[in-house]
């Protein structure tokens, strides 16, 4: 197994980021035996570490997702709360990236760490707003760090629901993405019914039992729906596909990328990561003395900070 250190504090294993100092991991990859888990989503929250420490809401969402067959011991932290593990406190900070997402800063020997999980600061009425934190060590993601990438602000971006008078599919990530496509969709288009495939509405469910507010909404009818002038009903990706017969429906992705992964119609460009702009402003907010990136390609970022005081790693190169 290759493993690389950060700072002698944090390495790189084949199971993902690892602190020995406290004996834990960041988003594992595979089940260990301690895990910090900073939200829901499939690529951060492996099951079936000995030890997971999460938010509330993510073991809620968890749970949902692995319907209720975790083995887990889980170990709930509020935000602005520090633990101890080993020689390491740790607190949990929101990222604004999805119902439940924490930012984890990191205190050893006088250093400071933050490793921010999935983030964005962008406004969403559907999780918990971003805290900046300052750190002497970033640990980011860089989905979206490339100056070609700037979000639209998603209130403006889904009035363009508001000129379409057919049924309208939307293919959204069943989690977090769509329920902020739900939020937007009751604070901008609230004359608007809003349908749910099944595989949303669990989540949905989850999110309410959370004391999360999404609006009305309720479960996919297909007759109700396809007889509509501008029902809306919010689907997994792979469920646009199922209605390329249909010409009387128009279809649209809800994505941060310019291009939809499936043939549709439209694009709504609404995105759960941070663009160049929101991350530029969150590392001036962080200072930190070094950066270190994953998840997509960190060079932008490194060429952008070359003359400055901060130094940029790329972790996943
Ligand atoms: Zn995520
Ligand atoms: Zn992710």
């Amino acid at each position: 197994m290759k493993t690389r250190s950060i700072n002698r504090f944090i390495s790189v294993t084949g199971s993902g980021l690892y602190c020995a100092d406290g004996d834990f991991y960041l988003d594992p990859s595979r089940p260990v035996p301690n895990a910090i888990v900073t939200h829901a989503h499939a690529d951060h929250a492996t099951r079936d570490s000995g030890n997971i420490y999460c938010t509330s809401p993510t073991r809620m969402l968890m749970m949902s997702r692995y319907r209720n067959k975790l083995i887990s011991r889980f170990h709930e932290i509020g935000y602005r709360q520090t633990i101890q593990l080993g020689k390491v406190k740790l607190t949990f900070f929101s990222a604004g990236h999805m119902l439940g997402s924490c930012q984890v800063r990191m205190e050893h020997e006088g250093i400071t760490y933050l490793y921010t999980g999935d983030f964005k600061t962008q406004p969403d009425a559907s999780a918990e707003p971003f805290e900046a934190v300052a750190a002497d060590v970033l640990i980011t993601e860089t989905t979206f760090a490339n100056p070609d990438f700037i979000h639209p602000e998603s209130g403006q971006e889904i009035q363009k629901i508001k000129s379409i008078d057919r049924p309208i599919l939307i293919g959204a990530y069943v989690m977090g993405k769509a329920q902020r496509i739900t939020r937007l969709l009751t604070e901008h288009c609230s004359d608007r019914k809003i349908f749910v495939h099944p595989e949303v509405g669990r989540f949905h469910s989850v999110y309410r039992e959370a004391g999360m507010d999404l609006g009305d909404w309720s479960h996919y009818r297909r007759k109700e729906f396809l007889a509509s002038d501008g029902a809306i009903c919010i689907v997994p990706p792979s469920g646009l596909l199922r209605y390329t017969r249909h010409s009387e429906v128009y279809r649209m992705f809800a994505t941060g990328w310019k291009n939809s992964p499936v043939s549709c119609d439209g694009i709504l460009r609404i995105s759960d990561h941070a663009d160049w702009t929101e991350l530029l402003a969150v590392i001036n907010q962080v200072n930190p003395r070094q950066i270190f990136t994953l998840h997509g390609d960190g060079s932008h970022l490194k060429r952008h900070l070359e003359n400055s005081a901060v130094e940029v790693h790329l972790l996943d190169r």
